[in-house]
């Protein structure tokens, strides 16, 4: 695994800058939301790391994730469902849902921004962000479908 154009550099820089401390876990959590690019749960986390550090709970993972994301290098995702998603691509994007196994990838497009300008002109509301997704079926199981 390697994190392409020194991404996890950059992430680290941050960490060290905010002072928060880089414990391995930390170290890790990180890493491995730079590379998957999967937008996993934070139980999909702790699998995929629970090998490396025996004596990490899922407590960790989380509590690790919530540092991340208070000093602004993952965002969390909520689909009404209780299990977060969490991504590190926090450049604006939108994402693209398979409905039949729930595989996200994200989705550039130049941000909607007449839409805020245009919701705060009609509703007098001060628009902070604004979410679309778009959902379907992904390649895989859209074969899987035809071959049945
Ligand atoms: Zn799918
Ligand atoms: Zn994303």
């Amino acid at each position: 695994m390697t994190v392409s154009d020194g991404k996890l550099e950059v992430a680290i820089e941050t960490l060290k800058k905010s002072g928060v401390r880089i414990t391995p876990q930390r170290h890790a959590v990180l890493e491995y939301l730079l590379t998957s690019m999967s937008h996993p749960t934070a139980d999909e986390i702790y699998k995929a790391l629970e090998d490396r550090f025996p004596n990490m709970s899922v407590a960790t993972v989380y509590n690790n994730l919530r540092i991340l994301r208070e000093i602004g290098l993952v965002r969390e995702l909520t689909y009404g469902d209780d299990s977060s998603r969490f991504d590190s691509n926090m450049k604006d994007h939108y994402h693209i849902i398979c409905e039949d196994c729930g595989k996200i990838v994200d989705f550039h497009y130049p941000t909607l921004d007449e839409i805020e300008s245009l919701a705060e002109k009609v509703s007098g509301f001060e628009i902070s962000h604004h979410r679309m997704e778009l959902y379907g079926k992904c390649d895989n199981c859209a074969k899987v479908k035809v071959q049945s």
